[in-house]
């Protein structure tokens, strides 16, 4: 009866919704993306202000309506029908998603993006992304993702939850985490921010210097040098050259020797800024 395609498994424990639910307040509007039959729908509906359930199947999109029509929830509860990565969110304090894994990383990114701000995401994910999210300097799942998220939110782990806590069991382990932005955002170009982390994060325990030395990263960045003093009437100058200026950069701020496994987020947001600073772009 469930759609394996839309990662439908059913939350079972109760204890797990419980410390999904913690932190809710009677004055909360509540997004809640994929709800499902609605077990913890439920749950929420007895804490918050009003919940907005995104559901993309239709069929469990009516059981939900059905299953608060006539009680006193059906006034607090919106349905929206569609798939979440397409839909234009409302207004909300908090989120609360249990989503197929697919769709982790643009979930994520998505909920970043969306202005104002929210209060806080409490969020099930496949383990492994979820400790990615939380990783730090040092950690070996620290990556590009770990750092485009902190930059962004304090993410922590709540809780691992099993695969016996689902019905029917998905074929991976979960956990919860929660995602609190940073309000307000960092003023950071994203685009400029993941630029940079690509290239550093190619070999993330190679240096900065042998990382910023490849010939398809220097040919970008020319390239985008000359892009960016076109359009802002900069004088190239005529003993140019990228690689000299690059790695100059780079011991200018005694960062050459550096590894992206190591650097924390104050180091990449000035590696940026210094490039930044030399008219070097990374869109
Ligand atoms: N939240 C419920 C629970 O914990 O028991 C159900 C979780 S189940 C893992 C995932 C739910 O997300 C399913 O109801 C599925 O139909 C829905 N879904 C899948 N992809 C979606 C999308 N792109 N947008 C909105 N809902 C989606």
């Amino acid at each position: 009866i469930f759609n394996k395609d839309l990662g439908q498994h059913i939350l079972k424990n109760p204890l797990v919704a419980q410390g999904i639910e913690a932190g809710l307040n009677a004055s909360d509007t509540v997004l809640e993306v994929g709800p499902g039959t609605g077990n913890l729908t439920v749950r929420i509906l007895q804490q918050a202000k009003k919940v907005v359930a995104v559901e993309m199947d239709p069929r469990l999109a009516a059981e939900l309506q059905k299953r608060v029509n006539g009680t006193p929830f059906q006034r607090k509860l919106h349905i929206m029908l569609g798939d979440f990565m397409k839909t234009e969110l409302p207004f909300f304090d908090v989120v609360i998603s249990n989503t197929p894994y697919q769709i982790s990383s643009p979930l994520v990114f998505k909920l970043l993006e969306h202005r104002p701000m929210f209060r806080t995401a409490i969020l099930m994910f496949q383990r492994e992304f979820a400790l990615r999210l939380i990783a730090k300097p040092g950690d070996e799942l620290y990556c590009r993702l770990s750092v485009n998220v902190q930059l962004y939110a304090k993410v922590d782990h709540v809780m691992k939850v099993g695969k016996n806590n689902f019905r029917p069991p998905p074929q991976v382990e979960s956990s919860v985490v929660r995602m609190e932005p940073k309000n307000p955002p960092p003023p950071v170009n994203a685009k400029e921010f993941d630029g940079l982390l690509r290239i550093v994060f190619v070999r993330k325990h190679k240096t900065l210097a042998a990382n910023f030395k490849q010939t398809t990263v220097l040919n970008m960045l020319e390239q985008n040098y000359k892009t960016y003093c076109s359009a802002h009437e900069v004088m190239i100058e005529s003993d140019f050259d990228i690689k000299t200026k690059v790695l100059g950069i780079l011991e200018s701020i005694d960062m050459s020797t550096q590894r992206a496994a190591k650097m924390d987020l104050d180091d990449f947001l000035k590696l940026l800024l210094t490039f930044n600073h030399a008219n070097i772009h990374f869109t």
